[in-house]
């Protein structure tokens, strides 16, 4: 079977950024499963794995358009100090989530002055061309619940 849109989608694989650091990887765990054509996978990922069946093996090398995006300036904000919870505490670096309209979204804290908190709120691989190496472990049918929900049941998906 092909991984096609609707079909449920098993994979092992690890993610490098540019330099080769591991930035994550399903070693050790189980393959991450996903249904095809549903937004479930970077945008560049799902187009890879098209088509493909188990047992593939490939090296998707995802260009930053088609992944977490171009750094947006306009997302760079600065807040007043003391709108935080505990400004004593807060470090350049610390990240923290912020539940938008549909997602939670990844925020982090590039500066810190007396005042003033500088937040990044692009997606810390935001700008990054990422590097999959990739095998498809299972292609199958999703069950009509499972595109119901919009997420996989069972191994690799949610549990309920
Ligand atoms: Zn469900």
């Amino acid at each position: 079977m092909n991984i096609a849109k609707g079909k449920v989608a098993s994979i092992d694989y690890t993610l490098t950024n540019g330099k080769g650091e591991v930035l994550d990887s399903s070693s050790g765990q189980e393959p991450l499963a996903y249904i095809h054509g549903q937004g479930g996978l970077i945008p560049g990922l799902e187009k890879e794995l098209e088509g493909k069946v188990k047992g593939d093996k490939l090296i998707a090398i995802i260009p930053p358009e088609l992944a977490y995006g171009i750094h947006n300036k306009e997302l760079v904000k600065d807040f007043p100090a003391k709108n935080f919870p505990d400004p004593d505490d807060i470090k350049i670096g610390a990240q923290f989530e912020l539940q938008q309209d549909d997602h939670i979204q990844i925020a982090t804290v590039t500066n810190v002055g007396n005042e003033v908190v500088t937040v990044d709120m692009n997606h810390p691989l935001a700008d990054e061309t990422l590097h999959f190496d990739v095998e498809v472990m299972d292609v199958r049918e999703a069950s009509k619940e499972e595109l119901e929900h919009g997420h996989v049941h069972g191994a690799g998906g949610h549990h309920h």
